[in-house]
Order: structure tokens, then sequence, then C-alpha cells
């Protein structure tokens, strides 16, 4: 521990006084959450309709840049989410009540060679590109937003607010300086690691078990960097110790992109109790996903999951297939899902996230971050357009306007905000 970078919540040296601070916060954070009314309310769907179309809203992680290899992508048309169309397009996030969103730049880990670590450098750029040029060509109905501001300012033009986020530290490789190179692309938020360790930190899935304990001695570096360029520092993927750390070093509030209650449920892509506490004496927030299997434990399915085993296995390396092989893997992901239709969750037991982070840290750490073409489904929430049934239940919940303007978007903005003053 370093004693420069360590924020007051760990300050102690010794457990007691860890303790006393522990206590305290839990004694605050009940008293904010005890103001939340239990009562459920009667509303009609119009009438929740209406209040979801009039709140700013943002959805902070979609990996929907993962269909733009294929040339003919076209966000500006409706396509149907059930036939190859994703979740998500700009004729489909005015019809769901949704100004804005966080694109992923996705790469899966790979091994981390220099020459690895140059090739995927490479394949994130392509990406960012791919997402500008997307927007160029939706440019009546999109514009690229890299500011807190920028959400209500491009909102107030009519078009989609689009931000970048990037998930998975890997195009990182060893070299501190990518970090600020891909600020200037726009990325205002990095997801340290996804599902294997990296050079940066340890994931919540890696197979193979922790390899750092935690950050590691560059992993600190780039979360110092992205304090001072104005990165939020996203926690989702990354293992328990990891998150602790992270909590430790970063001087602004940090996010979690796209991650449940694992109270709710028992997943470590979710997070526990105590990260939840910790998170919110950060400063920062949790962005509820609608995975379906972060959200409830969903029946076995043997044969489904056999079927996908076997194409994760051909398809090993993502980072190494060229653009026909990633529509072929597609289509075959398609085609299982078509043959063995898969269970998914309902609004309801998302909203029993919701409540559970509530209960526990009030109103002010929870907002939204589907996941949409990254794996999110529900049952109700099949795609972007139909949103209004997360406000719908909410309002039901006794949730107030005010809760919900903060879910859909207060949160994140004031991480943002927060994250912008620190490096300012
Ligand atoms: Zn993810």
């Amino acid at each position: 521990m370093e004693k420069d970078t360590v924020n007051d919540f760990y300050i102690p040296d010794n457990m007691s006084q860890k303790i006393v601070l522990q206590v305290t916060i839990l004694f605050v954070l009940f008293t904010i959450s005890a103001c939340k009314s239990n009562s459920r309310k009667e509303i009609s769907r119009d009438e929740a309709a209406g209040i979801h179309q009039s709140l700013l809203t943002i959805d902070s992680h979609t990996d929907t840049p993962l269909r733009f290899s294929r040339r003919s992508t076209d966000l500006s048309k409706r396509s149907d989410p059930r036939r190859r169309g994703g979740k998500l397009d700009f004729p489909r996030m005015q019809e769901g009540g949704l100004d804005g969103v966080f694109f992923a730049v996705f790469v899966g880990q790979g091994p981390r060679t220099p020459e690895e670590n140059e090739k995927v450098k490479k394949e994130a750029l392509m990406l960012f590109d791919s997402i500008h040029a997307v927007l160029d060509r939706s440019a009546d109905l999109a514009a690229i937003a890299l500011s807190a501001d920028d959400l209500e300012a491009i909102s107030q033009q009519g078009k989609k607010a689009v931000y970048i986020g990037i998930e998975n530290g890997y195009p990182v490789g060893k070299d501190l300086s990518m970090v600020s190179r891909f600020y200037d692309l726009g990325a205002r938020y990095i997801t340290l690691c996804h599902t294997r360790n990296n050079d940066i930190c340890d994931s919540s899935t890696d197979r193979d078990g922790p390899e750092h304990g935690g950050i590691s001695d560059f992993g600190r570096e780039v979360v110092r960097e992205m304090n001072r360029l104005g990165i939020m520092i996203d926690v989702s993927h990354m293992s328990d110790e990891a998150f602790d750390d992270v909590v430790e070093v970063s001087k602004a509030p940090v996010i979690a992109s796209h991650s449940n209650a694992r109270a709710v449920c028992d997943n470590p892509r979710n997070l526990s109790d105590e990260m939840l506490l910790k998170l919110a004496y950060n400063g920062g927030v949790i962005q509820l996903c609608l995975v379906s299997d972060y959200v409830a434990e969903m029946p076995a399915y043997p044969e489904r999951d056999s079927a996908r085993k076997v194409l994760w296995a051909k398809y090993d390396n993502w980072s190494e297939l060229d653009d026909s092989a990633k529509l072929a893997l597609e289509q075959e992901y398609y085609d299982i899902n078509s043959k063995y239709p898969p269970d998914l969750a309902t609004v309801s037991q998302f909203c029993d996230h919701f409540d559970h982070v509530v209960d526990l840290v009030g109103i002010n750490h929870v907002g939204f971050g589907s996941d949409y073409d990254g794996g999110a489904a529900l049952e109700d929430c099949f795609d972007v357009t139909e949103l209004p049934n997360i406000t719908y239940e909410l309002l039901i919940r006794g949730y107030s306007r005010s809760d919900l303007q903060k879910f859909w978007s207060g949160n994140l903005l004031r991480v943002m905000r927060e994250v912008e003053k620190v490096a300012g």
C-alpha cells in the first residue's frame, strides 16, 4: 500500500480503525436508504411511458460495435433483434426513450506477448474507426459525446449521444501512453480487464485463478493516468481483490459499467454487499445489467451449454478471427439460440437488484448499463424498445420520478463530472 495514493477509507494501518470506519459508513448509508418509500403505486403503462420519455437516459454499456465489422451495419435503420438485427439502433433508441449510450471497444483477452499486444492495439484502433464511421453515416441522428454535459446538449439537438468505453485494458498492453491516445479518440471509461487476467489486474472469472492478487504495479500506474486524464475506471469483470485495490488507488469515484448485486444473484461478475458499500463510500455507481445469468439463477440447459462449448472451442481466439469468421460465429450462435431458445430473466427480477442496492446504499449509487449486443436480454426487455418496462416496474414499486432520473443518468453523470473535476 502506498501512502500517497491511499484514500480516507483505507488510511488505517490497524484493523480496529478500519472496522470503526466501516460501521460509520453502514450507519450513514442506512440513514440515506431509510428515506425510500416501499408502498406499491397504481400507475398505467401509458403514464409510465410518458414519464420514461421525459427522463434524460443513458446506457453505460453495449457491445453494439461488435456488429460494425459488417459493412452493411447501418444504425440509422430499424432492424429486427430476433433476426440478427442486434438489440439497438437509433430509431429503436428513440422508441425506447434512450438518449445516450456507451459503445464498447471490446477486445477479448489473448496472449500477452509484445506481438499480440501490438496486434490487439491495432484491433482496438480499428474499432474506434468503425464507431466514428458509423456515426459519420448517421450524423443527422447521432453525435459523439465526450463530456457529462454532452448528453443533455446532444439530446436537445434531437440526436442520440454516443460515448465510447473500452472493454478490457488489454490493448493498453504495457504502454502507458496508449491511455492518452485512447482518451484522444474519445474513450471515457476503460473496463480494466475482461474474462481473463491481464497485465493490469486479475479478472473475476479467470479459470487459472488470481495472478497479481489484485491490480499489478502497472495497473496502479494505469489508474493514476486515467485519473489524470479524466477517464472513468470501470470495475466490472475484475476480481474482488482488484476492486479493493482500485477504490484505494483511484482519486476519483469509479463505475461498474455492467454488473449486478451478488446477494440477489450469486455470480462472480456481480458485486458483493461489501463491495457495494465500498463503491458507495467511494462515491461511485453500479450500472445494473440485463444479462439473464447475472439477473437470476437460470435453470440448467445442458444441451445448449454443450452446443455453446463446442462453438467457443471452435472460435477459441476471438482476436485472431477475420470478418468472415466473425460472421460465421455470429450465425452459429444465432442458430444455437433458435434451436435451444434461452430461458430469460424478467424485468421484475432485474428490479430486485435495484431494490437491494437502494436498500443497502441508497438511491445515489445505482444506474443502468444493459450489455445489449453482449449477451443482454430479458423476457420483457429483449431490446432497447422495451426499456419503459423497467420504468413502469420501478414506479409501481413506489420509486419517485427523481429516483428514476438518478437511475437513468443522474448518478452516472455525477460520477463522470467528478472524474472530469479530478482531472481538471
Ligand atoms: Zn462484459
